[in-house]
């Protein structure tokens, strides 16, 4: 029974009224998870231009600041997030794909995703796509009793017809990343995944997804074993990021005036 009432509840409308996934009023004119005010928030925050390319937010394709430096030159996105703004309500909504399985979360990001997957992938990377999602620890599985990062993958392979690959693995162990500062991510994460059956990843675009990136140190260490399995690309894709933007400006050096590229901080 409890089985049974925990999908009913998942349908939305169907028991329970729809009710906004951020501020909780009910959802009367038509909205799927915001109501109006709240949709307008997540909208600007989309649409906010990136200070590198000038797109807005969802179609540009420019790295975090952390990925950018590591020698990453794409990253899919929808928005950038600031995470200590728990009341905005973008952050309100992740929070809710993380801890309560709502269906029309997962449809919602699903389609806003392949959206932006779409826009960005050339031709030849959409005939070799593959979804590959970032594995959840085995202690944040069992907490929320479901891996958001693999049934969101599912669901854009609905929308979207790309494959997903489930054998990108994490190991037991370690300790929780968001708990740790940004060295200790990194050294925190080093070798904690591996690939099963990597022969299906010979030759493709792996679209390497996660729900968001802060220090870049899961989608770095995920995307190496990615590529050591045989990967010809790794594409990484998350709903948000936070931190700086990356922006190359040319600067003169000091020694021979020769002209390299230098990261701005903002
Ligand atoms: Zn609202
Ligand atoms: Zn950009």
């Amino acid at each position: 029974m409890g089985r049974l009432l925990s999908a009913v509840k998942r349908i939305p409308g169907l028991i329970y009224p729809a009710k906004c996934v951020s501020c909780g009023e009910l959802l009367s004119d038509g909205g799927e998870v915001f109501c109006r005010t709240c949709y307008d928030s997540y909208e600007n925050a989309k649409q906010e231009e990136c200070s590198r390319c000038h797109k807005e937010r969802c179609r540009c394709t420019c790295p975090s600041f952390s990925l950018g430096k590591a020698g990453l030159r794409r990253l899919i996105k929808l928005f950038r997030y600031q995470p200590a703004e728990s009341d905005l309500p973008e952050n309100r909504i992740l929070y809710n794909l993380k801890q309560r399985h709502l269906k029309n979360v997962f449809d919602f990001f699903a389609r806003e995703l392949s959206e932006s997957i779409d826009a960005a992938l050339g031709e030849h990377e959409k005939a070799t796509a593959i979804l590959a999602p970032c594995p959840r620890s085995a202690g944040a599985k069992r907490k929320n009793g479901y891996d958001h990062t693999f049934l969101l993958c599912r669901a854009i392979s609905k929308v979207t017809g790309i494959p997903v690959f489930s054998g990108l693995k994490r190991k037991r162990g370690g300790k929780m990343q968001k708990r740790l500062s940004g060295d200790e991510r990194r050294r925190n994460i080093v070798n904690r995944f591996f690939i099963k059956n990597g022969d299906e990843l010979t030759g493709k675009t792996v679209i390497l997804f996660d729900d968001v990136t802060t220090s870049g140190a899961t989608l770095l260490e995920c995307r190496r074993v990615v590529k050591v399995a045989g990967a010809s690309r790794v594409i990484p894709c998350v709903i948000a990021y936070s931190g700086r933007d990356f922006v190359l400006r040319p600067q003169k050096s000091r020694k021979k005036g020769k002209k390299y590229l230098r990261p701005i901080r903002f």
